[in-house]
């Protein structure tokens, strides 16, 4: 396969001072690529930013086939473009591909298309620190056809977006609301791939959330309703005496590349980390007993972010009201020094685009 490349004539103005609110300005350039039955995955091009041209049948639009990813380029001091763990996230789209019975793709292909458009728009990735360019890989289903089935034909994209830094007015704790009534995704689902779905089921217990001023939905498990799964869409850390613990993957979460990279990091500090099922009672009495010191959620798109009470049916718990922890600020400051490669240490996580 060619990747062909159109380049656009007319180029936007790039936001410099102040960045733009999170995904909503896109570079001048997008990946695209079509799937059909006879050609298999076709067409690969790097083009203009476009709009997508659907039929109102569109299947994707009424019964949702479709999956994404979201990772992030970074510059370096230096001057150079860090992806991280970037292979993680394409093998995740392929995994979640299959889950959605959408037609795999070629990863060494995607990827070194990706590449290509990175350095085609990589003015657009800002030079400020902590800020970088969201690369958003989308795959959606497009028959023209309002009856329930698997599409026989895709159309994959990537388009870029820069994004500040969420802790350009300081590095402040959310408050997480446990959710007792509804869930986000129940074991033997589709919790652990991201599909356009899960978002839209977490859309309501979210606005509930927030009615209460809480930022995040802190959700359970769909059987039991009892143990701590994930906190809005992050994964989620908690420090009990000194060691580090977060739920096990139990198939409704979903297998995060930063929930990795801490669980690797941990082990190298040589901190103590478990993944292990966590009931809400074992935290409250955790943090009775005063043990439950620090709590953070962490994704690709936050980082980390420190999680400061949490509330429960009538009872709120404070962990920390302004003050984030010192395990919770290391591990942000290890990740964010190995993407912004002020560091040398575990390089095999990064790729250059060069
Ligand atoms: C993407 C995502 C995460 C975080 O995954 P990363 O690979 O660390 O970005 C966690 N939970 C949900 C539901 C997600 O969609």
């Amino acid at each position: 396969m060619k990747l062909q490349i159109n380049q656009s004539k007319v180029l936007k103005e790039i936001p410099r001072e102040s960045m733009p609110d999170f995904g909503s300005e896109f570079s001048d350039h997008m990946f695209n690529m079509d799937y059909n039955t006879i050609n298999g995955w076709y067409n690969p091009r790097i083009e203009p930013y476009q709009p997508l041209s659907l039929d109102p049948s569109t299947i994707v639009l009424h019964f949702g086939q479709s999956i994404f990813e979201g990772l992030k380029a970074y510059k370096t001091n230096a001057g150079k473009i860090n992806l991280f763990r970037p292979i993680d996230n394409l093998r995740r789209f392929n995994r979640s591909a299959r889950a959605m019975c959408i037609p795999e793709f070629d990863e060494k292909f995607v990827f070194s298309a990706l590449k290509q458009l990175l350095l085609l728009d990589k003015a657009w990735i800002p030079n400020v620190s902590g800020a970088s360019l969201y690369i958003r890989p989308t795959i959606i289903a497009m028959d023209k056809h309002v009856g329930l089935r698997v599409s026989e034909t895709y159309r994959f994209f990537i388009i870029l977006s820069p994004v500040g830094s969420y802790y350009s007015e300081g590095f402040s704790p959310i408050k997480v609301r446990v959710e007792t009534k509804h869930v986000r995704a129940v074991r033997g689902g589709i919790g652990d791939v991201k599909t356009a779905g899960n978002y839209a089921a977490s859309l309501y217990a979210s606005q509930e959330a927030k009615k209460e001023g809480c930022q995040q939905v802190l959700w359970l498990d769909a059987l039991e309703l009892k143990y701590i799964e994930e906190a809005g869409a992050m994964n989620v850390f908690f420090v009990i005496n000194g060691e580090l613990i977060t739920p096990k993957l139990s198939g409704s979460i979903l297998p995060g590349v930063t929930r990795d990279t801490i669980i690797s990091l941990a082990k190298t500090f040589e901190m103590k980390v478990y993944e292990k099922k966590i009931s809400v009672d074992e935290l409250f009495e955790a943090h009775s007993s005063g043990m439950l010191t620090e709590a953070f959620g962490c994704s690709t798109a936050m980082v980390i972010s420190p999680i400061g009470s949490i509330n429960f049916k009538d009872e709120t718990i404070t962990i920390s009201e302004n003050m984030v922890g010192p395990i919770t600020r290391k591990f942000y400051k290890s990740i964010t020094d190995i993407q912004y490669g002020r560091v040398t240490t575990h390089e095999n996580w990064i790729q250059l685009v060069e």
